[in-house]
């Protein structure tokens, strides 16, 4: 079996952040690269945001963060990456994205590298078949916020090899992470899930059934949910919910799945939710305000 030492980690939002936070801490070299340095900046001030706050919590020492974040480097070549002992894409989520990516990475992997796609939705046999080792790619889908969420799913290829099944699961457990098995069909569970109730909360908005914060506190206080769904829409990014609801109508060809027109408008409008300060709620003042 591999050892894994070396993560590279493709994207650095909230997700590629995310995972290059809990690989570093979990004693992992990390290379992280972006479309620009200044994007791979922006990932790392949100590490050493997130890590710091875990230590005035007391949940890591200083000298712990201080480490961590020495085993994080800059790669703003592609294919710097491609030395990584594991390669984890987590860009944008969309198919001709994630394909460009490991069409350009593949001639410069090196034999031994692991390629994993953090996709929320899109078929781990397709994206593999872009590659030169369908047998050593897999799905790791990690929740968000990484750091927090326990769960990572893992999605099998059609070729995916049991050698690569078993480092991956490994590698989950090894950033403390439990491990659940998806068939690759569109969205696996977790999101086959969770992002129909949400197009359905913004269908209930839509349709005047309830205001965003009626329905927010009805799901919260009603069904015991954390969060609200519309303001889980927001956190998860609203781009990457109507990414994923295209993804289920496309490939299970069943209208129940349809996007909301109103998340429609709402991605047209580039109100992304959290990520670009507006979406269901405002994020720009001092307190999120509902947006409808
Ligand atoms: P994000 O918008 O925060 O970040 C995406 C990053 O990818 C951006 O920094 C962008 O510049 C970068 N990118 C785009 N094209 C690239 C390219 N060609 N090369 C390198 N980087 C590129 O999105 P996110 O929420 O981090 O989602 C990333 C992936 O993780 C998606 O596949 C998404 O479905 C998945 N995911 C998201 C969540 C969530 O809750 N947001 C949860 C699990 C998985």
């Amino acid at each position: 079996m591999v050892q894994i030492k070396s993560v590279g980690v493709i994207g650095a939002g909230q997700m590629g952040s995310g995972i290059a936070h809990v690989c570093a801490l979990g004693g992992y070299d990390v290379l992280l690269h972006d479309v620009s340095g200044e994007r791979i900046q922006q990932g790392v001030a949100t590490i050493e945001k997130n890590m710091t706050r875990q230590v005035s919590r007391g949940l890591i020492e200083p000298a712990v963060m201080e480490a961590a974040m020495g085993r994080i480097k800059p790669a703003p070549e592609l294919q710097s990456i491609g030395g990584a002992d594991l390669a984890i894409e987590a860009a944008t989520e969309d198919e001709d994205v994630k394909k460009t990516i490991f069409k350009a990475l593949s001639p410069h992997l090196s034999p031994q590298t692991i390629l994993a796609s953090n996709t929320s939705s899109i078929s781990i046999t397709r994206l593999a078949s872009t590659t030169d080792r369908p047998e050593r790619f897999i799905g790791l889908h990690f929740m968000n916020p990484v750091p927090l969420m326990k769960l990572v799913e893992i999605i099998r290829g059609i070729a995916t090899d049991a050698e690569t099944y078993e480092t991956a699961v490994n590698f989950a457990k090894s950033l403390g992470k439990t491990t659940s098995n998806a068939e690759d069909f569109p969205a696996f569970i977790v999101n086959r899930i969770l992002v129909p109730m949400i197009n359905e909360a913004i269908y209930t908005l839509y349709e005047g059934v309830g205001t965003v914060d009626a329905i927010d506190t009805a799901m919260k206080l009603g069904a015991n949910h954390p969060m609200g769904p519309l303001e889980l829409g927001d956190f998860i990014g609203l781009d990457t919910v109507l990414s994923i609801m295209n993804v289920l109508y496309e490939g299970l060809a069943d209208s129940k799945y349809r996007p909301c027109p109103l998340l429609v408008k709402y991605v047209e409008a580039g109100w992304l939710g959290r990520k670009t300060g507006r979406g269901f709620y405002d994020y720009r003042g001092e307190k999120p305000v509902p947006t409808r």
